[in-house]
């Protein structure tokens, strides 16, 4: 019988980075199991702290006497082997303490401010209900498990499926609501109310004319009084008068609950979808540990392929794990999945509660789920029996966590690929440059969808160049032909979605005169603003100038910063078309839960003529009334200071063009920009995958940058930018002499966003082809950093970082 339990504390610094040995109170020697989680005793005096039990055996390496472990938090284990497993291995890859690894794998509520319930279940004894329960149907855990003989009775009733422990979360506001604003006259009676109202009382006339637009819909008064510019005040008078109603909202609902979702049928296949389901499924039943990439042009089918693949695991008592972008967990999405496989789905994204998430959670551990949607944190889903894994859109950058541990869910999915032995799918019109490079070497198989289903055509592209618009027309976000299309399709009642894209906003200088961008020339990498030196930094290699008067290359004083907001240009485009019917999603409109996926409905319904957001209205959006997509400003991401810049420009024009022509009716798309011949632009125009996959492959190749090169960034922050300074610049020194001299060390730089939350952030970027020493010096490096990281300096690892910025 196991006596002493190997705990990992939750305490997360260097020294505490491994197991403790603690001594298992023996009326619980044979119920303790690793995965469990236990209160220990930790350091002097009383302070107790929570852990994971690693192990349960009689080894020690300590030579004292033992420390007893306190309670026990769980019954059961909530980590599994495999979850064990994975968190050494997430620890190590991606230089993360273990206890953070461990906590990642479970959901918030677990790890938030929670109340602890003993509930009976379906098994439950009448002895038992009586001793524990008196009939309530859930009791405090702690004030049951008072002694270790109650905790050996708890832990061998919960073996037996007699009773199980709850987590609920503290304070959970339910049913909160909020004021809503509906019409109490039909239309035509509020037209003739109108007639009543005298003309100099505009605001009560745009009440009026608001009400007659809601359609039977209940607006939020905030929601009211924004659209329609009037004041609560004047609300007020309106339900005085009895032409609204004021009800009560409940703001917080799970949004696909309410949501009727229709059973779909799998469709029958074409030939090339055919060809990658017939694959993947030889993969599943083998099993094999393949790794796909389904190359697909935008509407060609990939969901079908990734639907039917996954009933194919499920044909073989088998569970599926599919991730998607969270910006593409669209209801659309979830629909067609919840359509195929009903309850057998659970769904996972940040929309949801904690006290949601956790119940979808239990769900898949008591596997009443089989198939798991979700966004990147989901591919620690504790699903068993894995059959087969998907991974949407794998070229998006939100796959990549940006806090410790910093993990990229392709690799997770990659191990548990290995873990389970079944196969992966990777997803994409436009795979990441990694993913694509590893195909053209055959480590991945490819599968491609080179034509849209029924060979409906893709869109055609027109680039307009916007240098010569603004030297022909006064300053506007909007070309001539654009606006001609916008108002031919308002004429056929064919919807437009517009998108303007806020990254890199503001954040460079552009020659509106001839499109030339300052670049750093070191490095052939944008320089970036920063208003608070007033200079133009490289974020590369540290290269600094002043911010340039005029243009370098023509001379122009039109040299700005670029960039505007999407609030500003609904405004002008409702001038410009005022009959319009306009959506606007950023932001601000799509805060509130369920904002997104209600302003898509209403889109997708007809409410609206056109569609006008940022990046996220680019992925997943499949409405067939929709043949004109123009992108406002196709040139900010090109001015980021990141040798990515290229590629994540392709990928947004190439997503986004794919909104249109989705059905019968044929589409069209405009690329505003004023770089109307740069490569990005240029192959996305002819939707060419291919031949910017190669072209970017040189540009790679020349720049020394990945995947020729791997890549790990440093960062060290302090309060004190002098420390932070000062530190990298000893670190430099430090990690020289320990690497291989191939490998390339750059910076140390200021990050291009220098100081956050009052931190100053310097950077130094590692790029190495093949570093034995990596593993080890960076280690040492974590290890060696403790005495200062105690002393407010923080060092960040980021292994494969996706951002420089
Ligand atoms: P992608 O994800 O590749 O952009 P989708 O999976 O969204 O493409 O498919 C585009 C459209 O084609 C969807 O409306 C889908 O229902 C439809 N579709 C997919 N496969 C078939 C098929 N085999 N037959 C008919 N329609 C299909
Ligand atoms: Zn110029
Ligand atoms: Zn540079």
């Amino acid at each position: 019988m196991a006596q002493i339990a190997q705990v990992l504390v939750d305490v997360p610094t260097m020294q505490t980075n491994r197991p403790y040995s603690y001594q298992i109170p023996s009326a619980w020697q044979s119920q303790v199991q690793p995965g469990m989680r236990v209160v220990v005793p930790f350091g002097r005096g009383k302070r107790r702290v929570q852990g994971f039990v690693l192990a349960c055996n009689d080894v020690t390496t300590f030579d004292g006497d033992l420390k007893a472990i306190d309670s026990v938090v769980d019954l059961a284990p909530v980590l599994n082997q495999e979850a064990l497993k994975l968190t050494a291995w997430l620890a190590a890859s991606t230089f993360s303490f273990q206890i953070t690894c461990a906590q990642t794998m479970l959901p918030a509520v677990m790890r938030a401010k929670y109340e602890k319930l003993l509930r009976p279940t379906d098994q439950t004894s009448a002895a038992i209900d009586d001793q524990i329960f008196h009939g309530q149907t859930s009791v405090d855990f702690d004030a049951i498990a008072t002694t270790p003989a109650a905790v050996s009775q708890l832990l061998r009733l919960q073996a037996a499926g007699e009773v199980e422990v709850y987590y609920q979360v503290k304070n959970q506001a339910r049913h909160k609501t909020v004021v809503g604003v509906k019409a109490a006259l039909s239309v035509a009676d509020l037209k003739q109310v109108e007639t009543t109202v005298r003309s100099g009382a505009a605001k009560q006339l745009a009440l009026l004319n608001g009400l007659q637009t809601l359609n039977g819909e209940t607006l939020t008064q905030r929601e009211f009084s924004q659209r329609f510019d009037v004041s609560e005040a004047v609300i007020r008078t309106g339900e005085q008068k009895g032409w609204l109603q004021k009800t009560a909202i409940e703001v917080y609902r799970d949004p696909y609950a309410t949501a009727n979702i229709r059973p779909t049928k799998p469709l029958k296949l074409n030939d090339e979808q055919q060809v990658a389901v017939n694959q993947i499924v030889a993969a599943v039943d083998a099993p094999a540990t393949t790794t796909f990439l389904l190359e697909g042009v935008t509407g060609s089918g990939k969901t079908e392929v990734y639907l039917q693949s996954i009933a194919a695991a499920l044909a073989k008592g088998k569970t599926a794990l599919m991730l998607v972008p969270e910006i593409s967990l669209t209801p659309q999405m979830v629909q067609r999945v919840k359509g195929r496989f009903g309850k057998a789905v659970a769904v996972l994204h940040s929309g949801l509660s904690s006290g949601e998430k956790y119940d979808e959670w239990r769900r898949i551990r008591r596997h009443e789920a089989q198939v798991v949607v979700g966004a990147r944190s989901a591919v620690f889903a504790p699903l068993d029996n894995l059959g087969l894994i998907i991974m949407d859109e794998e070229h998006e950058s939100s796959y990549k966590q940006d806090d410790a541990p910093r993990y990229h869910a392709r690799q997770v999915a990659l191990w548990r690929s290995q873990y389970h032995h079944c196969p992966v799918v990777l997803g994409s019109a436009t795979p990441s440059l990694e993913t694509r490079a590893r195909a053209e070497k055959g480590v991945y198989q490819r599968l491609l969808l080179a034509d849209r289903v029924n060979r409906r055509p893709l869109p055609s592209v027109s680039i307009i160049d916007m240098k010569q618009e603004m030297q022909q027309h006064a300053e506007s976000n909007f070309s001539r032909a654009l606006l001609v299309a916008l108002q031919d399709r308002l004429e056929r009642h064919e919807q437009s979605v517009l998108m303007l894209n806020r990254r890199g906003y503001s954040s460079f200088v552009l020659c509106r005169d001839c499109g030339f961008v300052l670049k750093c020339p070191n490095c052939d990498i944008s320089l970036t603003l920063h208003m608070d030196t007033h200079t133009m930094k490289c974020h590369y290699c540290g290269h600094e100038e002043a911010i340039p008067k005029v243009c370098p290359n023509c001379h122009s004083r039109q040299i700005r910063y670029y960039g505007t907001g999407t609030e500003k240009v609904e405004e002008e485009l409702q001038n410009l078309l005022p009959d319009a019917r306009i959506i606007r999603m950023d932001n601000d409109t799509t805060r509130k839960k369920g904002a997104h996926a209600k302003l898509l409905t209403q889109f997708g319904s007809g409410e609206a003529d056109i569609l006008i957001g940022t990046q996220m209205i680019a992925k997943g959006l499949d409405f067939p009334n929709v043949t004109l997509v123009g992108v406002l400003n196709a040139d900010t991401a090109l001015g980021l200071p990141d040798f990515r810049a290229s590629e994540r420009t392709f990928q947004l024009l190439t997503q986004v063009s794919g909104r249109a022509g989705r059905a019968e009716k044929s589409g069209h798309v405009y690329i505003q920009t004023f770089n109307p011949d740069h490569y990005a632009i240029r192959f996305a125009k002819h939707h060419d995958y291919e031949g910017f996959f190669k072209y970017e492959m040189q540009m790679r190749h020349q720049g020394g940058y990945p995947p020729y090169y791997f890549t790990v960034q440093i960062t060290a922050s302090d309060l004190d930018e002098a420390v932070a300074a000062k530190r990298m610049y000893q670190l430099l020194q430090w990690l020289k002499p320990r690497l291989t001299p191939s490998t390339i060390i750059l910076g140390p730089t200021p990050k291009p966003i220098a100081r956050v939350n009052r931190r100053y952030y310097y950077q130094i970027v590692i790029k190495y082809k093949q570093e034995p020493n990596l593993e080890h010096t960076l280690t040492t490096l974590l290890q060696e950093t403790q005495v200062q990281q105690r002393q407010g300096l923080q060092i960040g690892i980021d292994v494969e970082p996706l951002h420089f910025m």
